[in-house]
């Protein structure tokens, strides 16, 4: 079966089962440290009610790894029930007494797929967001996603009409710079001349400027990929989006979500998420050859759903990874398993065949 047909076919199994949500359920928050473009600071996380993805919502069922459209509504959220939901979550933390105290806020909205879809975020909606941030004295950054296909000049003037001078970052999930694994592995739906036509319409932007920036979201091991063959790629986009002119990377290490291919691979002893000495790896290298600042997810980590190295080190790793995000410092420490890390990298994939996969024996 093809791989495209056969992820499709694993989403709609799974949309049938799950209970669809409403969007009080839907909508969430939360407060962390973080690292700004202004430096160490406070982040506000707000995850929008909205219907989802419209890329997996539509036939081609999505991205292989991802299941976020199972905490969406699945259906048309009125803009005035995703604003109010907005404005409640917003409220619940303490970022003007953080602000009093000097600390800088940014705000990263997730509308679990793209923010500048209109289809997924009502214009009106998108609008009364935004003017909300711009009249909030505490709020310096807004950082949103979206897939490049939305990223368009007329858009972002809208978008600048609204919110002046503050800092606007679009993050968006290249993923990685190999077009065959992002076509074939990922199904991301869209080339590299797609996501490079996007950064253009970004630079411009700056260079005419306004106050924006580009991150990539990198994801380390999909599919088909063995572990050597997922550390160099990660690097190697790393690389290609300091070249092509991105502000700044977040690498999203594979975690297993549910009712998702991967997830249908890990189950049958065909995947695993990678260790997490490879995200020090990828870290490390990066550390070293870029200069934009990176970040590493360390969602899942230790976990069994998510990238593991030993009982010993997952807790320690996870904690030195948070804490390098800030520093961006590289990350220095040892563990016996270490070497079983060493043995997969090198010899993982010794039989490993050239021929490239399009059928997986699955059904
Ligand atoms: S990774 Fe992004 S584009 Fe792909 S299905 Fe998930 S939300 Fe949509
Ligand atoms: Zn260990």
């Amino acid at each position: 079966m093809e791989i495209q047909e056969l992820n499709k076919q694993i989403r709609n199994e799974s949309t049938e089962k799950i209970k669809s949500k409403v969007p009080e359920q839907v909508s969430t928050s939360w407060y962390n440290e973080d690292l700004l473009y202004s430096g160490k600071g406070k982040s506000l996380f707000i995850i929008l009610a909205t219907e989802g993805c419209s890329w997996a919502l539509g036939p081609s069922g999505g991205c292989t790894m991802c299941s976020y459209i199972n905490d969406c509504t699945q259906e048309p959220v009125e803009a005035s029930k995703i604003v109010e939901l907005f404005k409640s979550e917003l409220e619940k933390h303490p970022y003007k007494e953080d602000f009093k105290s000097k600390d800088k806020i940014a705000i990263k909205i997730f509308a679990s797929g793209s923010f500048l879809n209109p289809k997924e975020v009502p214009k009106e909606a998108r609008d009364e967001i935004l003017k909300i941030l711009s009249e909030s004295e505490e709020i310096s950054e807004i950082v949103v996603e979206s897939r490049p296909e939305y990223v368009k000049e007329d858009v972002i003037k809208e978008v600048f009409n609204i919110i002046d001078d503050k800092l606007f970052e679009i993050s968006m999930g290249l993923e990685t710079s190999n077009d065959k694994t992002r076509l074939y592995n990922i199904n991301k739906g869209f080339t590299l001349k797609d996501f490079e036509n996007a950064v253009q319409i970004i630079k411009k932007m700056k260079d005419k400027g306004f106050n924006i920036k580009s991150k990539a979201y990198i994801f380390l091991k999909p599919i088909l990929l063995s572990e050597r063959e997922s550390i160099e790629e990660a690097i190697e986009t790393g690389k290609y989006c300091q070249k092509t002119g991105v502000d700044r990377l977040s690498y999203c290490p594979a975690t297993i979500h549910g009712g998702t291919l991967i997830e249908r691979l890990w189950r049958e002893n065909a995947y695993n998420p990678p260790w997490i000495w490879s995200a020090v790896e990828v870290i490390n290298c990066i550390r070293d050859e870029l200069i934009i600042p990176s970040l590493m997810d360390t969602s899942a980590f230790g976990s069994r759903r998510g990238p593991y190295n030993c009982k010993k080190c997952n807790k320690d790793l996870k904690h030195l990874i948070i804490k390098t995000n800030l520093s961006q410092e590289k990350i220095n420490y040892e563990c016996q398993c270490k070497n079983e890390w060493i043995a997969e990298v090198k010899s993982g994939d010794f039989n490993y065949s050239k021929t490239k996969i399009n059928h997986l024996p699955l059904y």
